[in-house]
């Protein structure tokens, strides 16, 4: 589509013409399988090795940690599952956040239904982890804490050094799902103290379908697929070649651009919370002010359906979202925004709008321009909205 704005960021992202550029060729000259022996297909094992290396570089690991899998919701699943089965002998509870993304909680509620034990911890009102609480609810059985880096909705960073910390001195092995964060923030394994970690390439402006465990040295560890010896005969399958390739790439630039990236979305973003939140009564901006991704802003409009919204805003060629890519077409409000205290009415006035750098000023201008308008139908058609200026 053409002159649509594109702010849906954390759903997806474009990916970069080199990235395509690099992974062209192993489409096509190059269609060797990396596991056979003749120098033909020698390229393509060179070829997953090296962008093995690039993320292994990216934080702080050793290149035999890396685990290529589909995307961020099998590692996540993957790292849940095995750990589950692997530490079976030392007990079956698992502790989490009560605002991870579906892949955590939908692996979490299918665990429960077989005998797992798991305990999901508040964050505070900005959606920040309560750290004495995940403490408290370490018991002798458990087997893992898995909390997010950077949260999908609401953009919060979550302090995972601290969480690092506890795990550390409870021997209890901490799996991060860094899927928002990693490409977009600073993440070194050893510093921060974790044991596996989960990345998806179509985040950090790569393709879609490829993504990686990072699995520390020493975590004990099932296979997910059985078959070949790929990836250290942990994950079986032929490799995707392109998509790791593209991933490297992709993490490579990302890794490049990572500062000037940042200060361009930081500046966008703030001019589009400053528009908003000066010209459009009765909006509140939901997750940490600071902690925070960069490209990331949540709005709750009072009085108002983000759904309609939504639909307002495609209709004007912008592209946002109401929460998750996964919740939106339910009707139930975000389980994030309803951990952070939010009532249900103004949960579901909520939007999310997630920049790249290749958005301009003049986007986020006539983005707020819209917004301002749209809000202000909608307000004018709700009974709700009519009822408080009355009694105001
Ligand atoms: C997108 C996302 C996932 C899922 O990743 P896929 O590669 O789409 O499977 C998992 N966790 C978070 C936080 C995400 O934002």
């Amino acid at each position: 589509m053409e002159n649509k704005i594109y702010l849906d960021n954390a759903a997806t992202t474009k990916t970069r013409p080199e990235v395509v550029e690099a992974m062209l060729p192993y489409f096509t000259e190059l269609y060797g399988n990396p596991s056979s022996v003749y120098e033909f297909a020698n390229q393509n094992k060179k070829a997953v090795d090296e962008a093995r290396k690039i993320i292994a570089n990216a934080l702080g690991a050793d290149i035999s940690e890396i685990y290529f899998t589909a995307g961020g919701s099998e590692s996540d699943n993957w790292a849940l599952k095995a750990a589950v089965d692997a530490y079976a002998d030392k007990g079956n509870h698992i502790i989490t956040s009560k605002i991870e993304h579906h892949a955590i909680l939908h692996t979490c509620e299918y665990l429960e239904k077989h005998g797992v034990e798991v305990t999901y911890v508040d964050v505070d009102e900005n959606g920040i982890i309560k750290l004495d609480q995940l403490e408290k609810a370490i018991r002798p059985t458990t087997i893992l804490i898995s909390v997010m880096f950077a949260n999908n909705e609401i953009g919060t960073i979550q302090p995972i050094k601290e969480i690092g910390e506890i795990a550390k001195k409870h021997k209890i092995p901490f799996h991060t799902d860094a899927v928002q964060a990693f490409g977009h923030l600073d993440i070194n394994v050893n510093d921060l103290g974790i044991d596996m970690l989960s990345a998806s390439a179509h985040k950090l402006n790569g393709p879609k379908g490829i993504g990686f465990l990072y699995i520390r040295k020493g975590i004990k560890i099932r296979s997910l697929i059985h078959g070949g010896g790929q990836e250290r005969q942990r994950r079986a399958g032929t490799e995707n070649v392109p998509g790791i390739v593209g991933f490297g790439k992709a993490v490579e630039l990302a890794m490049a651009t990572m500062k000037e990236r940042t200060e361009k979305e930081i500046k966008l973003r703030n001019l589009l919370m400053k528009r908003v939140l000066e010209e459009v009564p009765f909006v509140r901006v939901n997750g940490d002010k600071v902690k925070r991704l960069p490209n990331n802003v949540n709005f709750s409009f009072q009085f108002i359906e983000g759904e309609s919204l939504l639909i307002m805003l495609d209709m004007n060629r912008i592209c946002a979202s109401s929460g998750s890519a996964c919740t939106s077409g339910s009707l139930d409000p975000s389980h994030v925004l309803l951990a952070i205290g939010l009532p249900h009415e103004i949960a579901h006035g909520s939007l999310r709008l997630t920049l790249s750098e290749e958005n301009t000023e003049e986007e986020i201008n006539y983005t707020v321009d819209k917004i301002k308008e749209i809000v202000d139908k909608l307000r004018k058609m709700s009974p709700l909205y009519e009822d408080f200026i009355k009694k105001r």
